[in-house]
């Protein structure tokens, strides 16, 4: 950053002073969406360190995976559900990609063998209606750390499911078996792919995406979200 362009920003900083997404103190020069008391605080799960984490439990007998992991744990009324909430409803797509970076950074020693990284879809009225894909903004943070493509175009999400948070378990599974679709061409078969989403829970929307990729040829299929709920 030129002098110029540093005394611009600082200037512009004075007049609209940024706030943390997770505690709401101003940031002060140097932080980004987080402040740094928060990044240090967050409850990181540090899953990507454990080959048998929860995440990667949640899809034994279910879908094979190469790796899974989650950056942080969700709980209700937390800071973690505030910056999801900020990045899902709040057009906050600079914190997505910022929270995609974090992923990338902790699995950037594994990521050698993953060719594409694939958002989970919205289905394409929710997209219009938002304006953009949360998990793609997350998906492009992980892509520029592992300097990995991110292709929107493989997966479709053909029916609009709407809120599932009413649903039990047994329902959202039946629910999400046809929800996606799939659009491979030869080229990009048999290529690694990791798997991008915002929250995990029960892991039916990521093993719905998961199998479809495997029956299509894809393969070391790997997992990353920003949050897990237990
Ligand atoms: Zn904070």
């Amino acid at each position: 950053m030129s002098f110029i362009q540093q005394i611009t920003s600082d200037f512009f900083h004075l007049l609209f002073p940024e706030h943390c997404n997770a505690c709401g103190v101003q940031l002060v020069h140097g932080e980004k969406k987080i402040c740094i008391r928060c990044l240090y605080d967050l409850p990181y799960t540090d899953f990507h360190l454990f080959a048998d984490n929860p995440v990667a439990k949640l899809f034994w007998g279910r879908i094979p995976l190469q790796s899974a992991m989650a950056l942080l744990y969700f709980r209700k009324g937390s800071k973690v559900q505030d910056l999801i909430h900020d990045i899902k409803y709040k057009g906050n797509q600079e914190l997505g990609f910022l929270l995609g970076c974090m992923i990338g950074e902790r699995i950037l020693p594994g990521s050698q063998k993953t060719g594409l990284i694939v958002p989970v879809p919205l289905h394409r009225s929710k997209e219009r209606k938002r304006g953009y894909n949360q998990s793609k903004c997350i998906a492009d943070g992980i892509a520029k750390v592992l300097q990995i493509p991110v292709n929107t175009k493989l997966l479709t999400r053909k029916i609009n499911t709407g809120t599932q948070t009413k649903r039990n378990r047994y329902n959202r599974f039946e629910n999400m078996e046809f929800v996606f679709g799939i659009s491979s061409s030869p080229q990009l078969k048999h290529q690694s792919v990791l798997l991008v989403d915002d929250v995990i829970t029960t892991g039916a929307t990521l093993e719905s995406c998961g199998s479809l990729l495997l029956a299509n040829g894809f393969q070391n299929l790997s997992i990353a979200t920003v949050a897990y709920a237990e």
